[in-house]
């Protein structure tokens, strides 16, 4: 099934981040040499959290193959039978701490993810306070 069917396309689609990438869709359904989705990674990242909400119900509703709402088909798989306990605000955070450990600022971060300053300082700061709940 394609969300993005022109007849009958999905509501949820109007404002997703990957609508009309033309061949750069590619990205969500090839991995490219072990790099997890790098490039489908980044566009998820910035698709509205309301919309990733509903692309993730619609990927395991479906058994959709590919990258779907920043996850693999396996990662879904375990979401499906509740062993992932993240959501999709948790996974976007959890992409800022990453990104942020590697260098890049906050400023850099709200405009990528399409969030206000403050949004993404407090996301960074939960997903810390994530990993060390996970850690303990
Ligand atoms: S979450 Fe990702 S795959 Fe789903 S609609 Fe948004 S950009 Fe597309």
């Amino acid at each position: 099934m394609d969300p993005f069917d022109t007849f009958r396309p999905q509501a949820w689609t109007r404002d997703a981040a990957c609508r009309d990438l033309g061949a750069g869709g590619d990205a969500f359904f090839s991995d490219h040499r072990g790099e997890q989705y790098a490039d489908a990674r980044k566009i998820c990242a910035r698709c509205p959290l309301a919309v990733q909400r509903q692309c993730l119900q619609f990927a395991i509703d479906n058994n959709e193959e590919g990258f779907w709402a920043g996850t693999t088909k396996p990662e879904r798989a375990a979401l499906a039978k509740g062993e992932s306990p993240l959501t999709p605000t948790q996974r976007r955070n959890a992409q800022m701490l990453d990104l942020f450990e590697k260098g890049a600022t906050v400023a850099q971060l709200a405009v990528q993810f399409g969030v206000t300053h403050a949004v993404a300082s407090t996301g960074i700061r939960r997903a810390r306070s994530v990993r060390a709940a996970v850690a303990a």
